[in-house]
């Protein structure tokens, strides 16, 4: 028999990094593959996906600020970049099986549908993984608060931040061997402990939508469908 998942959609937010693997920069086909292996098992078990892919392996906005470009721009092409990302993440997926559809937040009706929250929430429905690319479509934004604008849209249960390390602890267990790992913790703790888990815009839009976020070491293997199955892995913030 077919074990229930805990949550019917997610909203996962994978930062261009997470595609890089221990490449310098951009999309490492090995470390792709594994990605859309764990997105795969997931799907399998009867949860709708929802991604929102960054785009720090290929540029950063704000690190063109300090070389005198005009930020607004430099986070434009950031948000290209992600869609960059989003493209191999489909194209992976679809090589591997698993129906996906990217939608862009900056019109691009060549290569991307455009974002229509209707249509993600049909693919959805209709089981396929939709991959929210472009961000949020404005700059000054990252794409963290894209993962929980777009969570709160489509309803998700939960947003789910892959990350390098394998959750939230009481300091940084690099410099302070005693730190320990938190399973789970309030909004309000996080907050007042000064502990980051996104950035403070996409912090807030989850705290006040009450759509909890699972931080979590994506290298883990089987750690996104150990989540989704209830079992422990990662931390947990909530209300
Ligand atoms: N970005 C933006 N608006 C958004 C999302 C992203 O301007 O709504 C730009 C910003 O410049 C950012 C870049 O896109 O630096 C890449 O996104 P992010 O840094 O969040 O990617 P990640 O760190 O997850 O790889």
């Amino acid at each position: 028999v077919q074990p229930t998942p805990k949550y019917k959609r997610i909203l996962l937010k994978l930062s261009g990094e997470a595609l890089m693997g221990d490449d310098a920069f951009g999309i490492n086909r090995t470390v792709l593959q594994g990605m859309v292996e764990e997105i795969k098992s997931v799907v399998e078990l009867g949860v709708e996906v929802g991604i929102v892919v960054g785009g720090g392996n290929i540029f950063r906005g704000v690190a063109l600020g300090a070389t005198g470009m005009d930020r607004a721009t430099g986070d434009y092409m950031g948000m290209l970049a992600t869609v960059m990302n989003a493209m191999a993440l489909q194209d992976c997926c679809r090589n591997m099986g698993v129906e996906a559809r990217v939608q862009s937040a900056l019109n691009m009706e060549q290569v991307a549908e455009p974002y229509i929250r209707g249509k993600a929430l049909r693919h959805l429905r209709l089981g396929r993984v939709v991959i929210f690319a472009a961000g949020t479509g404005n700059p000054f934004m990252t794409t963290d608060t894209t993962a929980a604008l777009r969570g709160a849209e489509i309803g998700a249960e939960l947003v789910l931040k892959a990350t390098k390390v394998d959750g939230i602890y009481t300091a940084d267990p690099k410099l302070d061997p005693t730190a320990t790992m938190f399973d789970e913790i309030t909004f309000d703790k996080a907050l007042h402990g000064n502990l980051k888990v996104m950035d403070a815009t996409a912090f807030a839009l989850c705290r006040e939508q009450k759509l909890p976020i699972q931080v979590f070491n994506i290298n883990r293997k089987g750690a996104l469908r150990r989540i989704l199955l209830g079992e422990k892995e990662g931390t947990l913030v909530h209300s």
